[in-house]
């Protein structure tokens, strides 16, 4: 077997998707511990965020890193941690655990510091240890700055972690030429490009309106049983019986809604038996039904 690996430093690229594609997995799986506990009254897991997290990562530490010497991003993208320079072997046992201490310990400890000085009775230097804190938080994120402008110059180390324990991402295996194929890519692009031009224009478009033009120029009239001067007992919009009803003067009657909504949407919009035309919104009333 130890012939067979050949290490050559992994790309830039697979690295930075594998760190991704191992904060997603802890992210997925916080999604599913939220969902089991929704309808929980006291929510634990937002009291004890911080120990939570710490244990989903160092179980994925323990059957990740500590057994395949690999995270999961990387296992995926057949990458693998190497610690010596010797070609057979990978992390040593004690880079494993310092790796798993700086991952999961020091997130968990920086969430809890300021419980934590109080529990161990420090609170009289409480303002200071707060300070120092404070001022180790803004070094390590500058270092973490300038180790990933490094990082993108020379293709290692990519996180403060790696470059101080000494691990860097290798592939096991010699690589293949890789061939990305664009053509998927540009579709999909087109195809969003396009959605993102419908989802601008169509709510611009009043299609009230739009109906309402075609409905009066292009269909072809039907019958009108009103020509006779008599009253028409259906809502001439959507040919039901009317709800609330509704005239504008000529002898066809109108939902409320229908023709509110319709007069509303589109001024023009004029009687669709007879064409009558509504001058201002005051000429819509109630119908009153003459008993004689
Ligand atoms: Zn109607
Ligand atoms: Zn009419």
């Amino acid at each position: 077997m130890a012939d067979s690996i050949n290490k050559t430093p992994a790309l830039r690229v697979s690295q930075l998707d594998a760190s991704e594609l191992d904060s997603e997995v802890v992210h997925i799986i916080k999604a599913q511990l939220n969902k089991i506990f929704r309808y929980h009254k006291s929510n634990v897991l937002v009291t004890y965020d911080p120990e939570v997290t710490a244990i989903i990562k160092s179980l994925i530490w323990r059957f990740t890193i500590y057994v395949h010497d690999s995270t999961i991003g990387q296992q995926i993208l057949n990458l693998k941690y190497s610690g010596t320079t010797q070609q057979t072997s990978w992390m040593t046992g004690r880079q494993k655990i310092l790796y798993g201490l700086i991952l999961i310990f020091c997130p968990w400890l920086r969430e809890r510091a300021d419980s934590l000085i109080n529990f161990v009775g420090l609170s009289q230097y409480q303002l200071q240890i707060r300070k120092f804190l404070r001022w180790l938080d803004i070094s390590l994120k500058l270092a973490a700055v300038v180790n990933f402008l490094v990082f993108l110059r020379g293709g290692l180390y990519q996180t403060i972690a790696e470059r101080v324990l000494g691990i860097q991402a290798m592939f096991p295996n010699r690589q293949g030429i890789r061939q990305v194929s664009f053509e998927y890519m540009t579709r999909e692009l087109l195809w969003h490009g396009f959605s993102e031009f419908l989802f601008f224009t169509l709510p611009l478009i009043n299609f009230q309106r739009v109906k309402n033009f075609v409905r009066r120029h292009v269909l072809p009239r039907h019958e009108d049983p009103a020509q006779d001067g008599l009253r028409v007992m259906e809502c001439a919009v959507c040919e039901d019986v009317p709800t609330n009803p509704q005239e504008i003067g000529c002898p066809h009657l109108f939902c409320y809604y229908c023709i509110q909504s319709n007069f509303k949407a589109d001024p023009n919009f004029s009687c669709p038996g007879c064409q009558m035309n509504i001058p201002t919104v005051d000429s819509i009333r109630p119908y009153r039904a003459v008993i004689s």
